[in-house]
């Protein structure tokens, strides 16, 4: 299991999961592990006791507009990369298929349109951040024929479903 943040509504099923394995980005977690987390709507006293995530770094190679991936797959066909905004060390898992490019954005951003119009969430940590991320994600979006996923978006089943590109 990929924890792309911390955030509570995001991490709060963990305890379902005791016998999983949990990968989340170091950046992410050391943020949320804290006061700065608690501020900033991560809820680190509620996490299962026994929590001790793989700790991830994203060092590979940039990938189109990201600077720096982590591959998920030894094909390198499915990895994750850095989309910090919403909040520190938040990450996206990118999976490319044989004809289409699966984008699971997490919060980087709500909607497709939020993308596309570049608007940045209400809750984000760092607007100008945030900013950044959707203007590399859109760049991304468009250079190869690409599903956009954002995990709070009504319209994604139906994109997915329908094979909508961006
Ligand atoms: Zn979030």
């Amino acid at each position: 299991m990929i924890l792309t943040h911390m955030h509570h509504d995001h991490a709060g099923g963990l305890h379902h999961f005791p016998h999983n394995r949990i990968l989340v980005p170091r950046e992410g977690w050391r943020f949320a592990d804290g006061l700065k987390g608690k501020l900033a709507a991560c809820l680190p006293q509620r996490w299962p006791v026994w929590l001790r995530p793989e700790l991830l770094d994203l060092n590979g190679p940039a990938v189109g507009p990201f600077p720096s991936t982590f591959s998920l797959t030894a094909d390198k066909r499915v990895f994750l990369v850095p989309t910090p905004g919403h909040i520190a060390g938040h990450v996206s898992v990118i999976v490319r298929g044989d004809d289409l490019t699966y984008l699971v954005a997490a919060d980087a951003t709500y909607t497709e349109d939020n993308l596309r119009n570049e608007l940045v969430d209400g809750i984000t940590y760092d607007p100008e951040l945030s900013l950044r991320t959707l203007r590399a994600l859109k760049s991304f979006a468009s250079e190869e024929p690409t599903i956009v996923l954002p995990s709070h978006d009504p319209d994604g089943p139906v994109r997915l479903m329908n094979r909508r590109t961006f």
